[in-house]
């Protein structure tokens, strides 16, 4: 059996069993696609140190990092349910989708997160390229032009005054009639000058001139018009994702299906451990899942000792 398991090959899971392995305890990682989200990431420019780099490239970097230890990489492999350890200093079970089964002393888990996609016309040609999820991430391409943010709840009006200080000006497109964000949140929004909100829009696609973004339509459900904004970016902001439904009951999650931790990065179970974006750690970012990735596998380890 592996002392440490560590599901998941983005920056949460590579940074969790480096540190594993770096305690000399029997390490592997079982991931679908190694370097996760980063895969998916055109220029990175808040990883600290590293004033510039592309998404491919980390991705690469971690799986190298990760290759210079001792550590059964396991690429490619689905994990399809989780039965953590009968009783204390027990095996937990870690099930993939090609029916093997992995034995493990400690599980960490760093599946990660997906955001949620508006599914219209022009969002996947135009990612990377205007369409953007994550304001922390992309919001300093857009300073001084005009975005959209599509999305009424807490993030999306987070991301709306957040951008606000940023773009030229910012449309809030929500679906429904009516915001769901906070009311103080949404206080916030209206007394800025240089946002419109825009309630009972239907976002139906993306426009570009085959290069970049150029405008978006929208339907408004109340007088059934149809409507161009002009602007350079899309901030779709209609909720994360975490990879977490095929643990079914075998850890606690939250209402939004985020695995929930304490500090440090323990489960609801013992000996399982969680890390990233796909846990209630506020804040999904690079450096942060990197964090604590360190801390759930510092964790596990320590669980080990005491065992
Ligand atoms: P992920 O990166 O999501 O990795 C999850 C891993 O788990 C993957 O290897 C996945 O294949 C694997 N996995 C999932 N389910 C299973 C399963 N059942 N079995 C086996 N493996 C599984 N953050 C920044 O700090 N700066 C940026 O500039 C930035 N830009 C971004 C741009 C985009 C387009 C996106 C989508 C995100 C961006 N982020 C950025 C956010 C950042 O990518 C995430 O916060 C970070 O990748 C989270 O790391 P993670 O390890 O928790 O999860």
């Amino acid at each position: 059996p592996f002392d440490v398991l560590v599901v998941g090959g983005g920056p949460a899971g590579a940074a969790a069993a480096i540190y594993a392995a770096r305690k000399g305890v029997r390490t592997g990682i079982v991931a679908e696609r190694f370097g996760g989200q980063v895969q998916d990431t055109a220029g990175i420019e808040n990883f600290i140190s590293v004033p510039h780099t592309e998404g491919p490239h980390m991705a690469a970097a971690l799986e190298r990092h990760v290759a210079e230890y001792s550590v059964d990489v396991m690429n490619g492999q689905i994990a399809s349910a989780l039965v953590p350890a009968a009783e204390a200093g027990g095996l937990a079970e870690l099930k993939l989708a090609n029916g093997a089964t992995l034995k493990s002393k400690t599980i960490i888990l760093a599946p990660g997160a997906r955001w949620r996609r508006i599914n219209v016309p022009g969002e996947t040609e135009y990612m990377t390229k205007g369409v953007a999820y994550c304001p922390h991430c992309d919001g300093p391409l857009f300073k001084g032009k005009r975005v959209a943010v599509i999305g009424g709840g807490n993030s999306g009006v987070e991301a709306a005054i957040d951008l606000a200080g940023l773009a030229s000006h910012v449309t809030l497109l929500e679906f429904d009639a009516k915001l769901r964000a906070d009311g103080i949140l949404q206080e916030k929004l209206r007394s800025l000058p240089n946002v419109t909100i825009l309630v009972s829009a239907q976002t139906t696609e993306i426009l570009g001139d085959g290069a970049k973004v150029t405008g978006l339509v929208y339907r408004d459900r109340e007088s059934e018009a149809t409507r161009t904004v002009e602007l350079e970016g899309v901030f779709v902001q209609i909720g994360l994702l975490p990879n977490t439904e095929w643990l079914n009951g075998a850890v606690t999650l939250s209402p939004y299906k985020e695995i929930e931790i304490d500090r440090r990065c323990h489960t609801s179970a013992p000996g399982v451990f969680a890390a990233g974006d796909a846990t209630t750690v506020p804040y999904k970012q690079i450096v942060i899942a990197m964090g604590e990735g360190a801390t759930a596998a510092l964790s596990a380890f320590d669980h080990l000792v005491r065992m």
